[in-house]
């Protein structure tokens, strides 16, 4: 009988939610529900000079976004210090753990000292009680801090999840520093209370932590913890292969958003950056969910792939319900200053549009003119509406004059284009094209009978009347 699955995402609140915290939310968001598990929010906010509430709030903002829900927290660490300082003053009755008094400028020294003899930088013990090793007496009014006594001598391993066996020599890592001076737990610490508090099973982080890991490996094992499984996913690179960073333009999730994506189509670009299903590339939440597993993420960095992305919103508006993209349309409108009751019902334009849009922000371009005053700028008109064009719209304009309101409908529409272009001897586009301009303001667009029924009778003669 194998414990219930228990992931984490550990963020710490110093910036947005970018898009590489976001995957690995959603790699352990995954891996918890594959497994019918739980996962667990932690908000690692001791670096109190860069964690900002607004910076918490912006990643839980993310995560909802997402659709990523927690289980269980947010937890905050700062809320746990009384829990670490007890565990602290357990390490050290169990010897686990001892005080050490060097100050700043001998640490220096030392590290100098070595550097000198070409050796690595590392903190020599001095204080780290052995068996009948004499001790320096402890200088008055210096408060030490906390260093973990890490096993010298063997080695450090864990099979990673995504990379494999992973050694560390013991002999590499120094007796961490747990708690500062004034009593301050430190990062690594914390986080592996935390993880064997919240009964985390499988820790599924960036590999920026693998160096870490041997470290709260061995803490953990002084406490006499269980070590939970890790699974480090490999940083993303930019579409133009290097690290990923804000120099690629949106990194927060939030402007994905603003940038006018779907959530799914995030999602779905996301599970594919660095994991696989087969040549599966188009799938649902629940269906990657069902499919989601550690064995297939791969270990080196996924790269960034913008147009991909754009292809899977593209995908995901075409499909999703023309109700919700009007209330995406609106409020993008409304923001814009643009108040959408002041135009036909959205619904009826949006699927119009819907099959050609990369974006949100575009659809709403595209609708903006159908519940707005709109102005064909002076160089448009000079260029479409010739003296031939004026002429076939005022007869355009007499037939769809004549038409009432319970008439106004695709099929008549496009019998008296079709009539017009005849009786004028012009072509479909010559007509077409300077009444798009005159409704739109714009040259193109979707099927032009589809347009006028959408417009409505009543905002078509007159914006033809405007011009003609
Ligand atoms: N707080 C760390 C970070 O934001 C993550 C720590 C962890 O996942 O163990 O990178």
């Amino acid at each position: 009988m194998t414990s219930k699955v228990r992931t984490r995402f550990a963020p710490s609140p110093t910036g947005f939610l970018h898009i590489g915290g976001a995957r690995t939310a959603l790699f352990s968001w995954a891996f918890a529900k594959r497994h019918q598990g739980d996962f667990i929010l932690r908000i690692e906010d001791t670096d109190v000079a860069r964690s900002t509430p607004e910076a918490v709030q912006a990643i839980l903002d993310g995560m909802q976004w997402l659709g990523l829900a927690h289980d269980e927290g947010p937890f905050y660490q700062m809320q746990r210090m009384p829990r670490y300082k007890e565990v602290i003053a357990q390490m050290l009755a169990a010897g686990t753990a001892y005080h050490c008094y060097t100050p700043a400028d001998e640490l220096e020294q030392m590290r100098e000292a070595q550097r000198a003899r070409g050796e690595k930088p590392r903190y020599d013990g001095r204080w780290r009680p052995e068996a009948g090793k004499p001790l320096p007496v402890a200088p008055e009014g210096v408060t030490p801090v906390v260093r973990f006594k890490n096993p010298a001598g063997g080695v450090t391993a864990w099979d990673d999840l995504v990379k494999g066996r992973i050694e560390f020599s013991n002999d590499e890592l120094d007796d961490l520093i747990i708690a500062r001076g004034d009593g301050t737990p430190t990062y690594n610490f914390c986080v592996v209370v935390d993880d064997w508090d919240m009964g985390i099973t499988q820790v599924i982080r960036g590999d920026d932590h693998v160096n870490n890991t041997p470290r709260q490996i061995n803490i953990l094992k002084a406490l006499g913890a269980p070590v939970p499984a890790y699974a480090h996913l490999s940083m993303i690179l930019g579409d133009d292969g290097t690290k990923l960073s804000k120099r690629h333009g949106a990194v927060s999730v939030m402007q994905y958003d603003d940038d006018g994506y779907l959530p799914e189509a995030v999602i779905n670009y996301l599970a594919r950056l660095g994991w696989s299903h087969g040549d599966e590339e188009i799938f649902s939440r629940e269906q990657f969910v069902e499919w989601f597993d550690l064995a297939h993420i791969t270990p080196s960095a996924a790269q960034f792939n913008t147009e991909k992305l754009n292809w899977l919103n593209q995908h995901y508006i075409k499909h999703a319900a023309d109700s919700r993209l009007a209330g995406e349309v609106a409020s993008r409108l409304a923001r814009r200053g643009v108040n959408p009751e002041a135009g036909p019902e959205l619904e009826s334009a949006v699927a119009l549009y819907k099959e050609r849009a990369v974006n949100l922000n575009e659809l709403a371009d595209a609708l903006e003119p159908f519940v707005t005053e709109i102005r064909p700028s002076v160089e448009l008109l000079a260029q479409h509406l010739n003296d031939a064009a004026r002429a076939a719209l005022k007869l355009l304009r007499g037939k769809l004059g004549a038409l009432s309101s319970a008439q106004w409908q695709k099929a008549a529409l496009s019998a008296a284009i079709k009539e017009t272009c005849t009786e004028a001897g012009l072509k479909m586009p010559q007509v077409a094209i300077p009444l798009r301009v005159l409704l739109l303001a714009q040259p193109q667009s979707p099927a032009i009978d589809a347009v006028l029924e959408v417009l409505g009778r009543d905002r078509v003669l007159a914006r033809l009347d405007h011009h003609l």
